[in-house]
């Protein structure tokens, strides 16, 4: 075979061979990849219309299945994998915080506040929050009061009052109230996010 016919060769290989895959850190988890790929999030049952996730087929880094939902919002870690999974998130293998809060209370179930913490979507907010406990027990996200028609709920309108009580101001716009609802539904709270 001629020089050049080699060499057109080679091209035509490197044309037509598929790229190679990209090398992954060896997956932290054994997981069935048959599992439900969306998983729900008691503590903020939104999460996936706030866009939180995105549909993809890349691998999560610490699974090695395809996502199905790849998580898209914040984690606060110095060596955050690229592309994890909502159900490493929504499992505890992730691991690290997603959101920049504190909980209200020093008294909270500790294991419900690493769900809450660390296995649930990041709430996207202007600046720290205080995450609403009652009972030792971290309430859910529901959306800031102008998502949802939120605010024109009677629960709602009481904990904003609540909660421009607690500033001393004659009331508190919409979009700065987060609001918060018990797992029973029960306790309805507003958290301050100023922008
Ligand atoms: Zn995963």
């Amino acid at each position: 075979m001629s020089f050049w016919k080699k060499a057109l060769n080679g091209f035509d290989n490197r044309m037509t061979a598929p790229p190679p895959e990209p090398k992954l850190p060896a997956p932290i988890r054994q997981r069935d990849c048959s599992e439900d790929p969306k998983p729900h999030f008691r503590f903020y049952p939104h999460a996936y219309e706030d866009g939180n996730f995105e549909e993809s087929d890349a691998k999560c880094w610490l699974c090695g299945c395809p996502c199905g939902w790849r998580y898209v919002a914040s984690i606060y870690s110095a060596d955050k994998p690229e592309v994890v999974c909502a159900r490493c998130l929504a499992d505890g293998t992730l691991g690290s915080g997603t959101h920049d809060t504190v909980a209200s209370s020093k008294v909270v179930d500790k294991e419900l506040w690493f769900e809450a913490e660390c296995c649930t979507p990041g709430i996207s907010s202007f600046n720290p929050f205080s995450w609403p406990v009652v009972d030792g027990e971290p309430l859910a996200y529901l959306g800031h009061a102008d998502q949802r028609d939120l605010e024109k709920r009677a629960e709602v309108k009481q904990a904003m009052a609540a909660l421009a009580k607690e500033f001393d101001w004659p009331e508190v716009a919409p979009h700065y109230a987060m609001i918060f609802r018990s797992l029973d539904g029960k306790h309805w709270r507003a958290s301050m996010d100023l922008d």
